[in-house]
């Protein structure tokens, strides 16, 4: 992992969601980008995993080969990166896309494993963090099942991943239980409205 300077950063609005596989996020990251009263631009990932069937390059993820990874990360192009799951999967928040979303005058939002959203804390301590958890593992285990993307192989180090991230959970500036979508959504609106509200009073 690697971390860069606080100061790079400072000036910028970052809203991190993490939170176990199954955990609902990428459902309620599409919601936040459409429904948020706060213009947010959406950091999209690289990472050395193979695409799914319904992903798509520089949308979903950059898919890049473990060898560009590795360059991109020796050139310091990421704000994090990470392996994740154990799986020899490298993923990584590019500074790049964080610089589109100060571009556009935007929060940046990022989904990022627990790992990584320990190094935005460190790089970006203003970073707003949300940790999204489903209320038991038995609902943990029905999503990742109903996705069917994965083998119970992968689900279960999934599992067992998502048993480690809870472990940090506190080091999140919020918790928001995604039982219900809608009231999911609405909390992470209005923790961010409320946000930037104290900013522009300041
Ligand atoms: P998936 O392979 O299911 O798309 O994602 C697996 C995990 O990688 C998820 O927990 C997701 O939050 C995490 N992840 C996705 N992008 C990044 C990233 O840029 N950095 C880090 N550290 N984790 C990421």
């Amino acid at each position: 992992m690697n971390d860069s300077s606080t100061a790079e950063f400072a000036d910028m609005r970052f809203v991190v969601l993490s939170g176990p596989s199954g955990s609902g996020k990428t459902t309620i990251v599409q919601r936040l980008l459409e429904c948020s009263p706060v213009k947010l631009v959406k950091s999209v990932s690289a990472t050395t995993r193979p695409p799914r069937k319904t992903e798509r390059d520089g949308e979903d993820y950059y898919f890049l080969s473990a060898a560009d990874f590795a360059a991109r990360r020796a050139a310091g192009d990421f704000l994090e990166c990470a392996e994740v799951h154990a799986t020899g999967n490298w993923y990584g928040t590019l500074k790049s896309e964080v610089e589109r979303a100060r571009r556009l005058g935007a929060w940046a939002l990022l989904e990022i494993d627990v790992q990584g959203a320990l190094a935005v804390m460190r790089t970006a301590p203003q970073a707003l963090t949300i940790f999204l958890r489903a209320s038991s593992e038995a609902d943990y285990a029905a999503r990742l099942r109903h996705r069917g993307t994965d083998s119970e192989e992968v689900i279960q180090r999934r599992l067992a991943n998502a048993r480690k991230e809870l472990e940090y959970s506190d080091c999140y500036k919020f918790q928001v239980v995604n039982d219900d979508l809608d009231h999911a959504v609405e909390e992470i609106v209005n923790i961010i409205s409320s946000r930037e509200a104290e900013i522009h009073a300041r």
